[in-house]
């Protein structure tokens, strides 16, 4: 069935491992479009080989992303349907793909997502910790300064923190968590998502570092580290201090009513909670006039 259509920019999401994750429509599109722009022409030669796709490639790495979104964003122009491909998972997500696709998007070319396979959304779903606020931080940077400082940024966040890693900086990374974050944390260790040597681990913050030592496999492989967010008192007995800063803001010059809905949309806090703090600080005003 033809699933493609002229000038359009597919991106096409494939295995983060295990050959057999690619979608249906994925292989459709990838045997139809005019060319497929690979982050590695070499490292999708396999895949492609699998399901017998023998579609033109061209690469697209960072190192020529800026000049090939342009060249790439002509051949759409004039009417050739392009997928892009990174060496795994999801274009864009910690690969190559940006530049190109605001610049597609910006000439006015439709850019179609082909949705499948990305490491932090299978290590997620597997982790155990809550998935209905996350933070994705990709790789943390390479320095033990600055991966410290970001680190430390993200000590107070609520959400679930998730972090790309290589086999080479995953030891340096976890003994930075151990020391910026409480021991208490828990900590999921997802390693190899979908290969042979599959591993999820659920640890505390304080045991990582000697579990990944005692395992001689967590020195090999690719890695996503899930981390527990801190504990979410704002929004379940009360309203942090910044978003009680707004409400009371809005107080000043709205109705309850407005202020309230205005502070949902705002901050995204729980609308009972806000309703509540709302009364309460109406209440101490009225008191105190
Ligand atoms: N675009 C990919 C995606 O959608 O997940 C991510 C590409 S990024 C360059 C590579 C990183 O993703 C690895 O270093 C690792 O942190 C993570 N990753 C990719 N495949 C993985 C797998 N099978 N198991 C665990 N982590 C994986």
């Amino acid at each position: 069935m033809r699933q493609t259509e002229p000038g359009i920019l597919y991106l096409v999401a494939t295995p983060i491992g295990n050959l057999r994750d690619i979608t249906f429509r994925a292989i459709d599109v990838l045997q139809q479009v005019d060319l497929i722009a690979c982050e590695d022409t070499r490292h999708s030669r396999p895949l492609l080989d699998h399901y017998g796709i023998s579609t033109p490639t061209a690469a697209f790495h960072e190192h020529n992303e800026d000049v090939a979104s342009v060249r790439l964003a002509e051949r759409l122009q004039r009417g050739e349907s392009i997928a892009l491909i990174s060496d795994a998972g999801t274009p864009l997500i910690s690969d190559p793909g940006f530049p190109l696709v605001r610049a597609v998007r910006a000439a006015g070319i439709r850019v179609v997502p082909i949705p499948g396979p990305c490491a932090l959304i299978a290590a997620l779903s597997a982790s155990g910790l809550p998935a209905d606020r996350f933070a994705f931080e990709g790789f943390l940077p390479r320095k033990s300064s600055a991966r410290k400082a970001s680190l430390e940024a993200l000590r107070n966040d609520s959400r679930t923190l998730i972090f790309y890693e290589s086999s080479h900086r995953v030891f340096e990374s976890v003994a930075d968590i151990t020391a910026i974050f409480p021991s208490d944390r828990r900590l999921v260790i997802a390693r190899e998502l979908t290969k042979l040597f599959e591993t999820i681990v659920d640890t505390r913050v304080g045991e990582a570092l000697s579990l990944l030592e005692s395992d001689p496999n967590m020195e090999k492989g690719e890695f996503v580290l899930v981390l527990e967010g801190a504990p979410d008192l704002g929004r379940t007995e009360g309203l942090t201090v910044d978003e009680e800063r707004v409400l009371r803001i809005l107080l000043e010059d709205c109705s309850v009513k407005t202020a309230v809905s205005l502070t949902v949309k705002i901050t995204g806090a729980r609308r009972e909670t806000v309703y509540r703090t709302a009364l309460r600080l109406t209440e101490e005003w009225r008191k105190t006039d």
